[in-house]
């Protein structure tokens, strides 16, 4: 059995998913959870139902706003006061920012972007692809303890049966220590969707969308059933969309539970960023588009007229 310490990040007040989906592949071990600042008591009621026994509240100045060297300082002076055998976090933006930071002063191995992992015995195991998702690595981490993995969002999914743990809630006292790149404002993005790596469904659009606007109808869709909207770099570079939106080798690496791809011909770049989504549904013109061999579900035709009607059809489902 080990001792774990997961980090989390709160959005809107709220715990990542990811958390939760690290917590449920802990049972078996002791896990706590480290906050910077306050959190709601029904977020640790949600901690402890997925396994967190004692939830810690880092509390000090210059921890309003996150900067890597504040939280770094702050997580490292709790962790050392403390006997943690591992210390996970997400592989969010702040997760890939923060760990290799903070693995570093302990001069501790990381192992990052985990897909999968095991904790036989109380020890780590993982998987991580490399190599654009051609190759997955069996990694281990050797060295002194504690050991550091940040985890890819919606790889793990959740245990539907967790074991809860105790959930008890308390201040710690925390120092930010120096922090020399002050963070002056964070200006949220405009959209209120949820940012691609972390969704868990997204309707990505590709060259076929000839526009910007036509990007009106996987909007319309997205809407409808909760997605978040993507797009092939074709689309990128043509314009279409800006890159926060694009998926793929030089652009974000989802894993969603449903990727509906419009209009995007599967180029390997693309299925890099995209091909551990659990379902992919692919909408194409062309029936031998590469996307069709790696696709659960083709619909050979024009998006123009699919979207839409797939958009209509959703609606009566859901009652919206
Ligand atoms: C180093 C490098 C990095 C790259 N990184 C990325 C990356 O991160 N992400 C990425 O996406 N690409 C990346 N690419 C580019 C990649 O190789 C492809 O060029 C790109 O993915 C193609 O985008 P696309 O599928 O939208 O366009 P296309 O390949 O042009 O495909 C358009 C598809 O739309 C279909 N279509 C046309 N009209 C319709 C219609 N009305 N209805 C339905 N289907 C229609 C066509 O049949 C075709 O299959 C990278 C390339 C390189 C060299």
């Amino acid at each position: 059995m080990a001792n774990v310490l997961v980090f989390t990040e709160l959005h809107d007040g709220k715990v990542k998913p990811v958390t939760l989906e690290i917590l449920g592949k802990l049972t078996g071990n002791t896990a706590d959870v480290a906050v910077i600042g306050d959190i709601a008591a029904d977020q640790v009621a949600e901690l402890a139902k997925y396994g967190a026994q004692n939830v810690h509240k880092l509390k000090g100045s210059n921890l309003d706003k996150y900067s890597p060297e504040g939280y770094s300082n702050a997580l490292a002076e709790f962790i050392k006061s403390k006997s943690y055998d591992y210390v996970f976090a997400g592989a969010t933006s702040m997760g890939k920012d923060l760990f290799p930071r903070l693995a570093t002063k302990f001069q501790a191995g990381l192992a990052s972007d985990v897909t999968n992992f095991t904790m036989d015995g109380g020890t780590f195991a993982g998987t991580r692809p490399f190599f654009a998702g051609k190759c997955l690595a069996k990694v281990e981490i050797t060295g002194p303890k504690p050991h550091f993995i940040t985890t890819r969002p919606n790889a793990l999914g959740m245990n539907p049966s967790p074991t809860a743990g105790a959930g008890t809630a308390a201040d710690a006292a925390a120092n930010a220590g120096e922090i020399r790149a002050q963070i002056k404002e964070i200006i949220k993005a405009a959209s209120t969707k949820v940012d691609l790596t972390e969704a868990n469904i997204i309707v990505s659009g590709g060259r076929a969308m000839k526009n910007a606007e036509n990007f009106k109808i996987l909007n319309e869709l997205a809407d409808v059933i909760g997605a978040t909207v993507g797009a092939s770099r074709a689309a990128v570079d043509s314009g279409f969309a800006p890159h926060a939106m694009q998926v793929g080798q030089t652009g974000k690496t989802v894993s969603p539970s449903l990727y509906i791809a419009c209009g995007i011909s599967g180029a390997i770049q693309h299925l890099a960023g995209m091909r551990t989504s659990k379902v992919i549904v692919a909408i194409n013109s062309d029936p031998d588009a590469p996307i069709f061999t790696k696709a659960d579900y083709g619909i050979v035709g024009d998006l123009f007229q699919i979207v839409p009607i797939l958009t209509e059809e959703f609606k009566k489902l859901l009652g919206k």
